[in-house]
Parts: C-alpha cells; sequence; structure tokens
C-alpha cells in the first residue's frame, strides 16, 4: 500500500516520543481510520479566510506542530490537539474519531493557520479542466449537464471570425447546442448566455471540493459570507 497513507503525522503527535502508527498493512477498507485521516479539512488563513483543503491528517501535523488550531465548528472556539481530544472523547459516543495510543480525535472539519494570513496562488490557469470547474459541467446556453464527454468548449465569438481562447469568450456548451449555434454569435443564433463568462475567483474553482466535505462549511465558504467579511 501506499506508504504515505500509514499517517506520519498521526504517529508524530504523540509527545512522549513513541510514534503510534496505525497497524502496517491495512487497507482503508480494514482500517476503518484511514478515510477518516484522508477526509478534507477545510484550512483558513489567520483572518479566518478559506484558503484550500488538506487531508486531516496532515490538518493534525500542523495543528501538532503549532501552525495551526482546530475550530469547532458548532461554537467557533479554536483547540489545540489536547483540548480537542478532551472534547473529541465527550462526544465520542455518537462521532467516529481518529485515534492514536494517546488521542482520539472527532474529525477535524476546519483548521486555522495560526500565522499564514495570505490567500495562497490566486492565478487561475486557463486550462480545460478549470473551464469545465468554472461551467460546472454545464451547458451554459441549456443548462443541461450531460456529463463532461458530451460538453463541448464553445468559443461565443467563433475561432473562424477572430474569437479568442480566454475565459472570456469561452463557456461549456452541450453538443447540440454547440451544433445549432455553429459558427455564429449567440445573439445570431437567438441563444442566450445563463450568465457573463469571466475570469473564474480562485476559491470557486481550485482548492475546495464541489460539494462541502462537512456542513459546517458553508458557513466559510458562502458568498454571503464572503460579501459581509469584504464589506467591512
Ligand atoms: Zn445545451
Amino acid at each position: 500500500m501506499d506508504a504515505a497513507r500509514r499517517s506520519p503525522e498521526l504517529g508524530s503527535i504523540d509527545t512522549e516520543g513513541k510514534p503510534a502508527p496505525l497497524p502496517s498493512g491495512e487497507s482503508p477498507a480494514e482500517n476503518p481510520a484511514l478515510p477518516l485521516l484522508e477526509a478534507p479539512t477545510l484550512v483558513l488563513n489567520r483572518s479566518w479566510i478559506p484558503i484550500h483543503t488538506l487531508p486531516a491528517r496532515l490538518a493534525i501535523g500542523l495543528v501538532a506542530r503549532g501552525s495551526a488550531r482546530i475550530i469547532d465548528p458548532r461554537n467557533y472556539e479554536a483547540h489545540d490537539l489536547d483540548s480537542w481530544d478532551a472534547i473529541s472523547r465527550a462526544r465520542e459516543s455518537w462521532v467516529e474519531c481518529i485515534r492514536s495510543e494517546r488521542l482520539s480525535l472527532a474529525p477535524l472539519e476546519v483548521i486555522v493557520l495560526t500565522g499564514y494570513s495570505g490567500v495562497g496562488d490566486q492565478t487561475v490557469t486557463f486550462s480545460r479542466l478549470n473551464l469545465y470547474r468554472r461551467d460546472r459541467y454545464t451547458c451554459q446556453y441549456c443548462g443541461a449537464r450531460p456529463g463532461s464527454k458530451d460538453l463541448t468548449v464553445d468559443h461565443i465569438l467563433p475561432r473562424s471570425r477572430g474569437g479568442a481562447l480566454s475565459w472570456e469568450n469561452c463557456v461549456l456548451a452541450c453538443v447540440s447546442c454547440n451544433k445549432r449555434k455553429g459558427s455564429r454569435t449567440p445573439a445570431e443564433a437567438r441563444m442566450t448566455l445563463l450568465c457573463e463568462p469571466s475570469t473564474p475567483h480562485w476559491r470557486t474553482v481550485r482548492r475546495f471540493p464541489a460539494r462541502p466535505t462537512y456542513k459546517s462549511w458553508e458557513k466559510f465558504l458562502s458568498k454571503a459570507y464572503w460579501e459581509a467579511e469584504l464589506s467591512e
């Protein structure tokens, strides 16, 4: 199996110097702790702005080194591993925990970095994959979601007429909308775009799963949250 999945981070959280690795040789199916260790944790920067997600095992490592604190999504209190262990033990009867010899940790839904206040690399590469992500695998003319194989990249102003390969001039279109539009502009084809295409915001494209893994993430990722923060 992949050695990286044996969680060196979880092993390193035992401060008495006795690493507590998971039993070797297990597969994720045999060891229910593995999926929990691989489950994504939402990472906030010091200003509580979401910047990306990390597998829980790496998030635990950051908390162990003091680079991050665990946020209790119920009350936004910040915890280190010991205090999160205490909270987790109180919840243990109804929450599946990540266990080592010393610690029993409820899933880390959200962590906040203690030192970093940047937002990471904000440039979004203009790539087919990112275009699919921006348009959410949806035909931008009819709203169909036929699956990636049946979506095409449509040049709003056709390439044959000088249309650029750019965020502003390209959208996803299903095969039938693409055929219908042909080498015309949407206006000429009497077709309407669902929304004005633009360079995607990095937060919406690169770093977060399409659906929040935990309900608690919605508070941090929702548009309303962002608008509230920015209007301070
Ligand atoms: Zn369509």
